[in-house]
């Protein structure tokens, strides 16, 4: 038996052999954003429920290997960091480093794709460094979000020693959409796992991320379509379920009402992707009126995800009725940092007052009780954060539009921010994305926006 510890760190991603009679140690460190505590105990915790799962397997290579709940401390970063990955340029911060990363939200893995609603649970390189995870999914209950973190850690970590997802057995941990109870591995897998990888072994059917096949929980194994009030409140864990999705098209005005309903609030980022890929002309207006309402309580979760899914949703409607320029302006405000520095700053108190005259088409939506005691709880790090999500997420939505102006849009916006009084590392991280969109342009414009969708 041999362990191999820290020393392990500096081979993960190497693709290293070991003797398959060996028991295989791995010892990750974890670090998290400041806001996202998590202590040694639960760390250690999920570790220990990944050698869990290790040891179900029926197979040798899983047996003979596991995790050690971690040597080093768990610690934890502030500024050196991202705490939203909202890029590519975002994401590469994390690709050096080892540990696995707890992390605010994820919103980008890959390029040219999408994320039309919540973001996604981890991402990781295939073969490489750079996990990064969440700890809370909105429309996730905190049990299932604790439940389901050994799968995604364990998930990411495959990843990383180079497996793609398996989309055969949709209870495997490979599985695009992955649940507490996707706790299966193949011999493969194991012996990947186990670093008994023999490259280039001929596994059949192993797909690449792009092509995963849907596999939200629950919607898409019933025989029948579920209601539409039950598929907006089904979390969407794996791919987003375009083709189940597309099926509610005669819901489109039981939908619009569901987004107003404060019984459904929680439900409202699913309810707005659902309308992404049902909408009309109109919905682009009723979806526009949330993106230019003014905040008048600390934005939720829920509030935050309703906007990022508002904006893919717009891109993607504009595209699908090819719609004038006119319905995708709204994306261009909001792409703007300091669209929602303003509405942000004067939420937080610290600017000028809302004036109610700004309140366009707001129907109800981000409920209007002022509640005094949030006013003052987004500091400048998570008004930074929150401005980074919206403005990339919009210039996403912009890019699958099918808008002919978005090169020259994009240009323009690049030089403008260089002009704006905005901090210069937002400007730079938001001028570095432009090629990026471009790209996802291209890609919409190719093969519909909806190719663009996790
Ligand atoms: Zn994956």
């Amino acid at each position: 038996m041999c362990k191999f510890n820290s020393l392990f760190i500096l081979f993960i991603g190497i693709n290293s052999l070991l003797n398959a009679t060996d028991a295989l140690a791995y010892s990750i460190c974890v670090k998290n954003y400041y806001k996202i505590p998590i202590s040694l105990d639960e760390a250690g915790n999920i570790f220990l429920r990944i050698n869990k799962i290790l040891e179900q397997q029926n197979h040798e290579n899983c047996h003979n290997t596991y995790f050690d709940k971690n040597i080093e401390p768990v610690s934890f970063y502030d500024y050196e960091l991202p705490s939203v990955i909202a890029s590519k340029e975002d994401f590469e911060k994390f690709t050096g480093k080892s540990c696995i990363h707890i992390v605010n939200k994820i919103l980008w893995c890959g390029d040219g794709m999408v994320f039309p609603t919540g973001g996604a649970l981890g991402c990781a390189p295939i073969s490489g460094n750079g996990i990064v995870v969440v700890r809370t999914y909105t429309g996730l209950s905190s049990t299932i979000t604790s439940k389901v973190e050994p799968v995604t850690w364990l998930h990411e970590f495959g990843h990383t020693k180079g497996l793609l997802h398996n989309t055969i057995d949709f209870l495997d941990v490979m599985t695009p959409g992955i649940s507490p109870s996707t706790t299966n591995l193949n011999e493969h897998e194991c012996m990947i796992l186990s670093g008994n990888q023999s490259t280039g072994a001929a596994i059949p059917d192993l797909s690449l991320e792009k092509n995963s096949l849907p596999a939200g929980p629950g919607c898409e194994t019933a025989i029948g379509i579920v209601s539409v009030e039950e598929f907006v409140k089904t979390p969407i864990l794996g791919s987003y379920p375009v083709t189940t999705a597309s099926l509610y098209s005669g819901d489109l005005d039981k939908v619009e009402k569901l987004i107003i309903d404060p019984e459904y609030s929680e439900f409202r980022p699913n309810i707005t992707a659902l309308l992404g890929v049902i909408g009309n002309k109109g919905t682009v207006r009723l979806l526009a009126g949330i993106i230019d309402s003014p905040f008048v309580k600390k934005p939720s979760d829920a509030d935050i995800d309703t906007l990022l899914a508002a904006e893919i949703a717009i891109g993607t409607i504009v595209y699908r009725n090819n719609l004038p320029e006119t319905d995708v302006q709204v994306l261009l405000r909001a792409a703007n940092p300091a669209f929602w520095y303003s509405k942000l700053i004067s939420f937080n108190g610290t600017g000028n007052q809302i004036s109610q005259d700004n309140v366009l088409d707001n129907q109800g939506l981000l409920p209007a009780e002022r509640g005094q005691s949030d006013r003052m709880s987004l500091d400048d790090q998570d008004i930074d954060n929150i401005v980074n999500m919206l403005t990339s997420q919009a210039l996403k939505g912009y890019a699958i539009s099918g808008s002919r102006s978005v090169k020259k849009e994009l240009n323009a916006f690049k030089s403008a921010s260089n002009n704006a009084a905005i901090p210069d590392e937002i400007r730079n991280n938001y001028n570095n994305k432009i090629d990026e969109i471009i790209e996802l342009h291209k890609k919409s414009n190719l093969d519909g926006a909806l190719s663009t969708y996790y």
